[in-house]
């Protein structure tokens, strides 16, 4: 065995001085706004500002469409500080690589520069339209129709759940192109936020991510130039769920970084806490849910850095490998340890735990959602039997 073999399992000094930098901005930039951002369901603008100027707001967009050229564990790591201040504003590096990942896999090199140039810029945000009112889990069941017409596309439909909608300047879609195929009739699209015939509902009211927009998005004829179409006619559901492979490594990023916040925040708490003459961290009891809690984390994030080297030897052009598995695992996962870690952190606060005076209880709320988009944990359990490795 050589040293590099047990360097495989630690991160490199650069990946650890990237986390030491966006903690440090996390925590001055977008912490202090988060408890606001939440109880007043509001757009975190200062995330989006801070991360901006600091080329944090879509670090994946490769060097040469202007972008940081991160690699897939930069990009969790990003990720994972921001949530662990601030679930909604994570979204906003998340979506951005959500959005522009199908262009950057399938488009054609005159798509990558129109839209991933204004994007590493912070210029634009990208959005992803899959979901449907009636089409989620079964998202090949879609309505949303693009008929050919001349050198143009029309589009007719209605997208739901739609993050960053109305604020995004971009939106990748996938609409129906041949209605007798099912998945393989489907291909993707971009659409611009000034398309005419494009609008958008209002935001709905959510249990958690408050800060991050969620709106439906209408289509009424539509007319989009043909070169806007992403790949070849037919392939856009393939590259929908080749998207989501690498995206759900960021959602478990997400979930790791919102449990991370918890899991430090009651640890601090049970120090200054005194019940029966004493710190309650001094009580086995309370130092065995924190060393359960640590150890649940600490698996979830290996699942997650592994998932996140097979999405980065893929994007280098290797064959799938068990992306697809080990993706699904570790959202899987980290979700669902994100959520018992802020459930028990709201725990170990006790009454105070359960009010919005204390940041663990918008944690538990925020972690709820990583069960559930990006397919629910049971869709990843049905993707992992299909791939076992
Ligand atoms: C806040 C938020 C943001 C979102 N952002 C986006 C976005 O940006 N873009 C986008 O395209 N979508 C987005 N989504 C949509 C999200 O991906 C879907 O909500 C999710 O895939 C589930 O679809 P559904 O809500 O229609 O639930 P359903 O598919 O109706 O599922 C309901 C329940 O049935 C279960 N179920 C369904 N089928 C099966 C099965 N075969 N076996 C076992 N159980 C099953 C599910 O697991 C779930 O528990 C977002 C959703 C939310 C809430």
């Amino acid at each position: 065995m050589s040293s590099s073999d047990f360097d495989l399992y630690r991160l490199s000094e650069e990946h650890d001085l990237l986390r030491e930098s966006v903690r440090s901005l996390a925590e001055t930039k977008i912490a202090p706004h988060a408890a606001e951002v939440d109880e007043e369901s509001r757009f975190p603008q200062e995330a989006r500002d801070a991360l901006t100027a600091n080329d944090l707001h879509a670090v994946h967009v490769p060097e040469a469409y202007g972008g940081a050229g991160a690699d897939a564990i930069s990009t969790v790591i990003v990720i994972e500080e921001i949530a662990r201040v601030c679930a909604s504003s994570s979204l906003i590096p998340a979506v951005n690589k959500l959005g522009s990942l199908p262009v950057e896999l399938s488009g054609s090199e005159e798509l990558k520069r129109k839209y991933l140039g204004p994007l590493a810029k912070g210029d634009a945000m990208f959005s992803y339209c899959l979901s449907e009112p009636d089409a989620g889990s079964d998202a090949a069941g879609m309505k949303t129709r693009a008929v050919r017409d001349g050198d143009s596309w029309v589009l007719n439909g209605v997208k739901r759940w739609i993050t960053n909608a109305g604020i995004s300047e971009f939106y990748t879609v996938m609409a129906v192109t041949d209605p007798e195929k099912r998945s393989k009739g489907i291909s993707a699209f971009v659409v611009e936020k000034d398309d005419p015939g494009l609008s958008f509902g209002a935001p709905e009211k959510k249990l958690g991510i408050k800060g991050s927009p969620t709106r439906e998005v209408y289509f009424d004829n539509v007319r989009i130039p043909a070169d806007r179409m992403i790949g070849e006619e037919g392939t856009g559901f393939a590259t929908a769920m080749r998207t989501l492979d690498h995206t759900r490594v960021t959602i478990a990023a997400q979930a790791l970084g919102i449990a991370q916040g918890a899991l430090d925040y009651a640890r601090g708490y049970v120090q200054e806490r005194k019940q029966f003459g004493k710190p309650i961290g001094d009580f086995q009891g309370v130092q065995f849910m924190l060393a359960d809690m640590a150890m649940k984390l600490e698996a979830a994030r290996q699942l997650t850095y592994a998932a996140a080297a097979r999405s980065e030897r893929v994007s280098g052009g290797a064959t799938k490998e068990d992306l697809t598995f080990f993706g699904a695992a570790a959202k899987c996962y980290a979700s669902d340890v994100a959520m018992e870690i802020t459930t028990d952190a709201v725990q170990l606060l006790g009454g105070y735990g359960y009010t919005r005076d204390y940041p663990v209880e918008r944690m538990m709320r925020d972690a709820k959602i990583t069960q559930i988009y990006e397919g629910t944990n049971q869709v990843q359990r049905i993707v992992m039997a299909r791939n076992l490795p």
